[in-house]
């Protein structure tokens, strides 16, 4: 099949291309000074229904999280107040990232075969895939806090053990669908 090539001649200003470079420098300018002006009304309590540049204005200002994030772990309690994890091993199994250390005990109640002794995540290497709370077959690990900023200044802080990991609390299901507050950071030091 043969190809038809199209010719087009360009004119003496195209092929200068400074009319394009002009409505180029003309379309940034527009969006530069609209958003620095919106901005300055701001800094002076004026026009806050305005919204300015298209970034989120950090910290002050946090993205919306979508309610399917996976953020930091917990673990759900019974309505005793006893944990629901059975220390199956089943997270600790499948983490691809083998950051989940379980150490089960012989539970005194004889419906319940174990519970964790102790639980640790390690976060300096948890990839938050989310594979422990779909192994989970007690429902008792979540990823729902909303909490997603937590630090330390040694890798030992990024260790979460079983006390923090039960003291967590689901994301408030309200209409500001922005991070949590981290209340709970891992230890620093
Ligand atoms: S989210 Fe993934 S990497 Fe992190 S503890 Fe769970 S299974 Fe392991
Ligand atoms: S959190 Fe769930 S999967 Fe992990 S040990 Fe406890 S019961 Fe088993």
């Amino acid at each position: 099949m043969a190809i038809k090539k199209i010719e087009r001649n360009l004119g003496f200003w195209e092929k200068t291309y400074l009319p394009e470079i002009a409505h180029g420098l003309r379309l940034t300018a527009r969006h530069f000074f609209g958003n620095l002006l919106i901005h300055i009304a701001h800094s002076f309590g004026w026009a806050k229904h305005l919204r300015g540049g298209e970034t989120y204005q950090y910290p002050e200002e946090r993205r919306p999280l979508s309610p399917r994030l996976r953020t930091l772990h917990r673990l759900t309690r019974r309505q005793d107040g006893s944990p629901r994890c059975v220390a199956c091993m089943m997270c600790e199994t499948v983490c691809p990232a083998r950051c989940i250390y379980i150490v089960g005990g012989e539970h005194p109640n004889p419906q319940i075969e174990k519970y964790p002794v102790s639980f640790d995540i390690d976060l300096g290497l948890c990839v938050f895939c989310g594979f422990c709370v779909e192994a989970c077959p007690e429902d008792a690990i979540r990823m729902d806090t909303g909490i997603l900023e937590f630090s330390s200044y040694s890798r030992e802080g990024m260790v979460m053990d079983v006390n923090k990991l039960l003291s967590l609390s689901p994301k408030q299901q309200t209409t500001d669908n922005r991070p949590q507050t981290a209340d709970h950071k891992p230890q620093t030091g």
